[in-house]
């Protein structure tokens, strides 16, 4: 019986298909000029909607195997107006720019660290944020026209255009003069991220806020800047806006770094109030206002509603989530399912419940938002699609790093996860601070350093759980990541040898446990 119903589920899909490339040729004839088709043997091995890290990943991929693909990519400007070229979040608005202000501020820390190594450091440094802005800027449009050229080398076909779904094959892509074309297709990508939330229910906020989208192309500088959200965006913006001399709040409704172990969020926050940013804790914005000079009057108000205050910022960036674009992508039109978050549903792996319709980076429910996620998704499944591969990627194990600025680095379970999930008798916790060699001279405080080990306790102690808050985390978190997603064991990290002086090499020299009380500070070598 089952068999029965999908079998004529299959041929109403064929049948509907057929019909609809007949009705296509039709209008083609009946009317030239409006609509171009891609028709007969231009139909597409692959569409992918969404030219970001993902989906230029995939459909370069599944070019590499001699498939026919276009991608299209369409950036709607923010709110503000700010608008940029190919390649997605990841380069325009987010890792590559993120990355390279959070060098300019270390640059910053570096100049007043480097006269206690004997440099004549003139003592007003004083930064320019335009030149930073224009050179980071360079850097990103140097990284579009690279993807421009790497499509055109794979022969990728590149449409600069808005795509959404006609019915389950066929796509419109409608480019920023309106120009519309259709393009059929055996199997389509969904891979159109995600974009910045704004606080709609407070007055003000989305004609006087801005977001990541605007920050990394602002033309002036910032000056006086209130950052409202606790995660990663946020505390990533406050430090390096602090860090290049911008007097900075962060204002948090909750936790800081909500799914993160707890005890590095907390560890992470005190690192950047000691540079003094001044965290505004357990409050909400409750109105944005015009103020003199170009200023903004913010209100905000404690969240049990008991205090209310107020102060004036010159600029208030909102860091309070991002979006999926699923909403204009026509998907009514097709059989593919969301989450109530707007995230594309899932039955395996990427694959939606229409089987030649898969979703990956950002918009995946049940993925993890970070691009080199969205990049090795995309990869595997143009092999799953395209030469008989049955890899599908593993979400778990994923390690990521906060560059908040002193970096904090993580994979596997968090401390509480750990506990909540094998009992805190059945955990072994190894932990240390440790104050990095280059530290010393400077004479830079190293309070917050610190690293810790989770593993289960039997044998010889898998390792579950790896954490690193230090300069360079992130750096020295990729290589042990490869032995956490290998299984490897507290032995096995405690057997192998260090590199001295290094910071990675407290990891292997880790000893103290948690439980036995012992002060974790490293001393001597
Ligand atoms: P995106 O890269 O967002 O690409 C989607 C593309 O599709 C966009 O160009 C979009 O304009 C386009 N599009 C949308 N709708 C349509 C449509 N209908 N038709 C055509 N095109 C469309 N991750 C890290 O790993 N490390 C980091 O350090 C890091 N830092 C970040 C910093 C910030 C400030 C932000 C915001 C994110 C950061 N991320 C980081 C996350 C990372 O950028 C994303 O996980 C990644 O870009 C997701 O890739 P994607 O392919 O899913 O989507
Ligand atoms: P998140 O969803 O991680 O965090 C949103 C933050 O905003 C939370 O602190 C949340 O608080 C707060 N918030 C939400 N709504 C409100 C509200 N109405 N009022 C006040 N505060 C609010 O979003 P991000 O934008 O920080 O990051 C998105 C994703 O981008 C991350 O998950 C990450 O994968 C990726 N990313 C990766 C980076 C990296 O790899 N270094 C850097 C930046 C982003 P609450 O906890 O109370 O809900």
């Amino acid at each position: 019986m089952r068999n029965c119903a999908l079998l004529s589920k299959v041929c109403s899909r064929i049948s509907f298909n057929y019909n609809h490339v007949l009705q296509t040729a039709t209008f083609k004839l009946n009317q030239p000029g409006v609509l171009q088709y891609s028709t007969g043997p231009e139909v597409y091995d692959l569409v992918v909607i969404g030219g970001g890290s993902g989906g230029l990943a995939c459909a370069k991929e599944a070019a590499g195997f001699g498939k026919r693909v276009a991608v299209l990519d369409y950036v709607t400007p923010s709110p503000k107006g700010t608008t940029w070229g190919m390649g997605g979040t990841c380069v325009n608005v987010g890792c590559i720019p993120k990355k390279l202000m959070h060098e300019a501020s270390l640059l910053g820390h570096a100049l007043k660290d480097s006269t206690h190594y004997g440099w004549n450091t003139p003592e007003n440094i004083t930064h320019d944020w335009s030149k930073m802005v224009e050179n980071v800027q360079n850097h990103v449009r140097s990284l579009n026209w690279g993807h421009r050229v790497q499509l055109k080398d794979k022969n990728v076909e590149y449409l600069n255009a808005k795509g959404s779904f006609v019915d389950e094959n066929t796509v419109k892509a409608v480019s920023q003069n309106g120009k519309e074309t259709l393009l059929r297709a055996k199997n389509v990508v969904l891979a159109t991220g995600g974009r910045p939330r704004y606080l709609n229910e407070v007055p003000g906020s989305n004609e006087l806020c801005i977001s990541s989208d605007d920050i990394f192309s602002l033309q002036n500088p910032p000056g006086k800047t209130l950052v409202i959200g606790g995660s990663y965006v946020a505390l990533e913006c406050a430090g390096f806006l602090q860090g290049l001399g911008y007097p900075t709040s962060v204002m948090v409704r909750s936790i800081c770094l909500r799914g993160f172990d707890q005890q590095m969020a907390n560890l992470i926050t005190d690192h950047m109030e000691s540079m003094d940013v001044n965290f505004i804790r357990s409050s909400t914005p409750q109105r944005v206002e015009q103020h003199e000079n170009g200023q903004r009057l913010v209100t905000w108000s404690s969240t049990d509603g008991e205090t209310h205050r107020q102060d004036v910022f010159d600029t208030v960036l909102l860091a309070v989530g991002r979006d999926p674009k699923t909403k204009s992508l026509g998907l009514e039109n097709t059989g593919v399912k969301l989450h109530t978050n707007g995230k594309v549903l899932a039955v395996d792996g990427e694959q939606t419940d229409v089987p030649h319709i898969y979703a990956i980076g950002d918009i995946l429910e049940g993925g993890v938002e970070l691009t080199p996620v969205a990049i090795k998704a995309g990869k595997i499944l143009a092999t799953r699609l395209f030469s008989n591969s049955r890899e599908y990627l593993d979400y778990k194990m994923v390690a990521t790093t906060v560059f908040s600025p002193l970096e904090y680095a993580a994979v596997g379970m968090t401390e509480d996860d750990a506990i909540s999930k094998y009992g805190e008798e059945n955990i072994e916790v190894y932990h240390a601070f440790y104050k990095p060699l280059q530290y010393t001279v400077s004479q830079t405080p190293a309070d917050q350093c610190y690293m810790k080990v989770i593993c289960c306790r039997d044998g010889d102690q898998p390792i579950i759980g790896l954490h690193i808050l230090g300069p360079h985390a992130g750096e020295m978190m990729q290589g042990f990541s490869v032995a956490v997603q290998c299984g490897v064991t507290y032995k096995q990290l405690s057997s192998t040898v260090g590199i001295h002086p290094t910071c990675a090499e407290e990891v292997v020299k880790i000893h103290i446990t948690k439980r036995s009380g012992d002060d974790p500070m490293v001393t001597g070598c």
